[in-house]
């Protein structure tokens, strides 16, 4: 993996009101990265995803970015919202959802021009939805959705881009589609990736952050299950799963 740093977040801490969600938080991520950012429900993991945007300010803390090796104000990032973050009735086409990717990057009197819809016709046939260009979201199907989606985060060519929870979008069949394209994707940029699913996060990515208020961040994917079952709180069995280990949660109660 390439080791220069794009993202780096220095002691970062941030809040709600009075409520702190992230502790102390270091992190850093690297060109063509593959980011798997996974935690229990309510350990900040989206809070994180939204201070890495500039959504939300921390309360403490540096944020870094960094093209070629230089510090840089800010970098391209592209983003796939979680699924019921997303208005399905909303009245907009395929097209138009990819071409709104291109929106930081129009002119404000100007039209789209010549090359900008040729960009948005090629990320349209890399998805696959060629033939699918003006149907509303609406009537799209929940892999349909989140192509269309990818192809909007995609677009502008960003260095990095930020997937929340992808898989809500698609059922388990799909699934194995859907990382192919990631794996692809990844040959030209980072993707951080944020997913409860701790199984299959642990066998598409490089590296992995573990959130729950604060960080454990592991360079590789080889985390000790004793880590997980503390951190989420439930008993986590390792399988033997083709050539690839495969992490499950073993038969248990809560209290
Ligand atoms: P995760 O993505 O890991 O599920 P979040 O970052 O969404 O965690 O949430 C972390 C904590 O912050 C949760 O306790 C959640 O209830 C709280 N929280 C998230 N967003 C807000 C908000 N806008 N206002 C107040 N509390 C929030």
């Amino acid at each position: 993996m390439n080791t220069q740093p794009i993202i780096q977040l220095n002691h970062i801490s941030a809040a709600y009101e009075k409520k702190r969600v992230l502790e102390n938080v270091d992190l850093t991520v690297y060109e063509k990265d593959f980011l798997g950012v996974i935690g229990p429900n309510g350990g900040g993991k989206t809070t994180l995803m939204k201070i890495i945007l500039g959504l939300l300010a921390p309360e403490s803390g540096e944020l870094h970015f960094y093209h070629n090796g230089l510090e840089v104000k800010e970098i391209s990032m592209g983003y796939l919202p979680q699924y019921s973050n997303i208005d399905k009735k909303f009245p907009i086409s395929v097209y138009e959802v990819v071409l709104s990717g291109l929106n930081k990057e129009k002119s404000l009197f100007r039209p789209f021009s010549k090359e900008q819809h040729e960009q948005v016709r090629q990320v349209i046939a890399r998805m696959g939805l060629e033939g699918l260009e003006k149907r509303a979201i609406g009537q799209l199907s929940g892999g349909q959705l989140q192509r269309a989606l990818l192809g909007r985060a995609l677009v502008s060519d960003p260095q990095v881009v930020i997937l929340d929870e992808p898989n809500t979008y698609i059922d388990k069949r799909f699934e194995a589609k859907l990382y192919k394209l990631l794996e692809e994707i990844n040959k030209e940029r980072a993707i951080i990736l944020v997913s409860h699913d701790i199984g299959t996060v642990l066998q598409n990515v490089k590296s992995i952050a573990c959130v729950n208020g604060t960080l454990d961040y592991h360079p590789d994917t080889e985390i000790p299950a004793e880590w997980l079952e503390e951190h989420f709180g439930c008993p986590i069995e390792l399988l033997g799963h083709g050539n690839l280990p495969h992490r499950v949660l073993k038969c248990h109660h809560h209290e």
